[in-house]
């Protein structure tokens, strides 16, 4: 009897059909992460994927049966989507749970400025970004705007490679000399993080001729106004395209992989359920994780328990509460973990540290220091996922996100923990995580997805 626990990596256990499978999918998700570079954008992906699939918006439904397939939007932010299961919502819900919105630079409310014959964009970052990452590579520009009559103009340039991109200037290194001196976190001053979008003159322009420049090809092709950046939501992402990395692509390299790669796979795993499933299934699909779960398009807001409400009215169980639904529900919180860097083995504890290519990751619990802010998962609730995951022969590995006092990060998890929900942290371990290029293993991708999968069958 083998007594010894050893960590084994994803590939060699795959067969040759097996492996097909992994790069049907790793393409698959590649296409998504490309288009999909903002909440509003991923959201739009997932309406398209639903609608294939047979679901229908929620409030085209008087009532709902089993087998029924509905999908809620949030604010063109967030969605939650459900196969509605044969048993009743009071014996409890099988809920994945991954977030949509990635470390970005979003634009200031004024954002245009002309300096030394230059026009730029005033960004500020969103989410917790290493700043000196983000510059000089090409942006693209994403996000849409509301005019004074409360139209919607949406904005998405950079991608294209007939598009011109957009880029933030570093400093050259040979004038760096007092730069370069300074502390490592304040070395990038946010306030210089501007974004370059221009530097032809309008001739008849009297004063900031660069500027007003810019404002009239803005009208000409928007029709938008300085005044309506206001009431805009703008980013600027990588514009790169995801690509294998690696002589054997063993790799895949990408922006906003956390926690898209997470958030494919859980919808991945919903429309794909071949049969109507025991217990209604659920995909939160959420908005603002990155800046603590703030927001009514956050997991925080009450929107997901008007969700359940209406799931409530429309299965005939009005009278049941959502409290009791919570009580006797599951969930994976479906977000990314770090994998251990070779160049920076210090800060895991390798033992107890996610492996790149060795399998989906289960995180008991994460928070910092001593476990502060974190939903750890009970036992119990720890051996039956483990237990379901073997029965489906998911290739999982269990870790932790690095050494105590190291850091420390957060998910949606406790969130839900906090309703009642059993709760367990389980997703794609991530090199260079927040980065512009962030990396994963196409195995652990793929078997992300087989666990969702397997979790949501049940
Ligand atoms: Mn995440
Ligand atoms: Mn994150």
């Amino acid at each position: 009897m083998e007594l010894k626990y050893e960590k084994k990596d994803v590939y060699s256990t795959l067969s040759e059909k097996e492996l097909k499978k992994v790069d049907e999918y790793a393409k698959q998700y590649m296409e998504f992460i490309n288009v999909a570079k903002t909440e509003y954008l991923c959201v739009e992906q997932a309406i398209s994927m639903l609608e294939a699939n047979g679901f229908c918006s929620l409030d085209q439904k008087q009532a709902l049966k089993a087998g029924d397939k509905v999908y809620f939007i949030n604010k063109e932010k967030s969605l939650f989507a459900t196969v509605i299961g044969k048993e009743s919502l009071k014996e409890g819900l099988r809920i994945i749970g991954a977030h949509i919105d990635s470390p970005r630079l979003d634009l200031k409310p004024f954002p245009l400025v002309e300096r030394d014959q230059i026009a730029l964009f005033k960004t500020q970052y969103y989410g917790g970004i290493k700043k000196y990452q983000w510059l000089s590579i090409p942006l693209a520009m994403h996000g849409v705007v509301y005019n004074e009559k409360g139209e919607k103009i949406v904005i998405s340039i950079g991608e294209d490679p007939k598009d011109p991109c957009f880029t933030i200037a570093d400093l050259l290194p040979h004038l760096a000399k007092d730069q370069l001196k300074t502390e490592a976190s304040k070395f990038i001053n946010p306030e210089k993080m501007s974004v370059i979008v221009g530097n032809m003159k309008d001739k008849e322009a009297k004063e900031n001729p660069v500027k007003a420049n810019i404002l009239k090809l803005l009208y000409e092709k928007y029709g938008i106004k300085e005044i309506d950046f206001a009431r805009s939501e703008i980013s600027f992402v990588p514009a790169f395209k995801a690509r294998y990395v690696g002589l054997d692509s063993s790799l895949i390299g990408g922006y906003g992989q956390d926690d898209r790669v997470c958030s494919y796979a859980t919808l991945r795993a919903l429309i794909e359920l071949k049969k109507v499933p025991e217990k209604t299934c659920i995909a939160l699909i959420v908005d603002k994780e990155e800046i603590g779960s703030i927001g009514n398009t956050s997991m925080n807001s009450r929107i997901f328990d008007f969700f359940i409400l209406q799931l409530l009215q429309k299965t005939g169980e009005e009278k049941v509460s959502e409290l009791e639904v919570y009580y006797h529900s599951k969930m994976l919180s479906a977000d990314v973990t770090a994998g251990v860097n070779p160049d920076y083995e210090e800060v895991h504890d390798i033992q107890n540290a996610s492996m790149i290519g060795s399998g989906v990751s289960i995180e008991k619990y994460g928070g910092s220091g001593g476990k502060y802010n974190s939903s750890d998962a009970n036992a119990k609730y720890v051996a039956e996922v483990m237990n379901l995951f073997d029965k489906y022969h998911v290739h999982y590995q269990l870790g932790t996100l690095g050494k105590v006092e190291m850091g420390g990060g957060g998910t949606i998890a406790y969130i839900l923990a906090n309703k009642g929900v059993e709760v367990i942290d389980c997703g794609t371990a991530v090199l260079a995580m927040h980065s512009t290029f962030e990396l994963t293993s196409k195995f652990d991708v793929y078997m992300t997805y087989q666990a969702y999968s397997a979790f949501f069958q049940g």
